[in-house]
């Protein structure tokens, strides 16, 4: 099989067209520029590296794309796991050249271990350090993995859950409120599907770690997730239809959200009280 842009052979295909090494990166890295000049996206980006394939494909396409970047990581201490994400992580940076800053969960005196909620108390703990993190070493923006797929998989689970005055974070870029000192939020693989991210990283041969967090089997968006393969695999071209259309109803809901400064840490926060912070009351007092 040929390359549909060229006569070498082609190894992999998307939405029906047939790519060699070079055309299939210039295609992934074009889908990834269209994000960040649709958005006029220029500046300090602290990219939040998991050890998962999504946001090492993430630094490493802006890495290409000259972005000037921070990588960070948040380390969970969920044994195993945690260690072999961190040593992805390590190994990426090493090999295109940056230091990795490692921000401990533990030292929020927040443990996973134990936790019923362990999930839901991750999502806040990571959403709140991403952006702290973005802050305190003066970044314009903070970069998140999250694919096509991982934003219509979270939209769906809002609609199932009836959640739609909640309905946010169905964009490729929120914008940042500075008197809140809340960081502009960009995910540059909105446009792009899991396997093109997993052909990504194993054709430019990117270190990531293969093991699954634990706690994932709790997660209800998996079904949701395989339901929506399953559906593009039949009809190429539904999930980013699909996306688009989530990111117009969210245009069209332009809810007002009342944001303040959280009394304890000074971050933003919906309440007087930061989530964040009330689970760190919430540990502390079982520590
Ligand atoms: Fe955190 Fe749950 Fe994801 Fe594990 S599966 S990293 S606990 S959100
Ligand atoms: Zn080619
Ligand atoms: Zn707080």
């Amino acid at each position: 099989m040929e390359c549909d842009y060229c006569n070498k052979e082609a190894i992999t295909s998307s939405y029906g067209k047939n790519y060699c090494k070079e055309h299939f990166n210039m295609y992934f890295r074009g889908r990834v520029k269209s994000v960040i000049d649709k958005f006029h996206i220029k500046g300090r980006m602290a990219v939040a590296l998991s050890g998962g394939k999504d946001s090492a494909t993430v630094m490493h396409v802006l890495h290409i794309l000259g972005m000037e970047i921070v990588p960070f990581h948040i380390n969970l201490d969920i044994p195993s796991y945690s260690k072999s994400s961190r040593e992805a992580c390590r190994q990426l940076c090493d090999s295109l050249g940056y230091k990795l800053e490692v921000i401990n969960l533990r030292n929020y005196g927040i443990s996973l271990e134990n936790e019923e909620k362990a999930c839901s108390v991750c999502g806040t703990a990571k959403r709140y350090l991403m952006n702290r993190f973005a802050y305190e070493n003066e970044c314009k923006y903070v970069a998140t993995g999250h694919n096509l797929s991982d934003v219509v998989t979270f939209a769906m689970n809002n609609l199932a859950n009836a959640n739609i005055m909640n309905f946010r974070g169905n964009k490729p870029y929120l914008e940042g409120k500075e008197e809140y000192r809340m960081i502009a939020k960009i995910k540059p693989l909105f446009y792009l599907k899991d396997d093109e991210c997993m052909n990504y990283v194993s054709i430019n041969k990117i270190p990531y770690t293969k093991e699954i967090c634990p706690h994932q089997k709790e997660a209800p968006t998996i079904k949701i997730k395989e339901w929506l393969h399953e559906i593009e695999e039949k009809r190429n071209g539904t999930m980013l239809n699909m996306a688009k259309s989530f990111w117009k109803i969210e245009d069209m809901i332009k809810e007002e959200v009342k944001l303040r400064r959280c009394s304890i840490c000074g971050y933003p926060s919906y309440g007087k009280i930061c989530k964040f912070c009330k689970i760190r009351k919430k540990h502390e007092n079982f520590s």
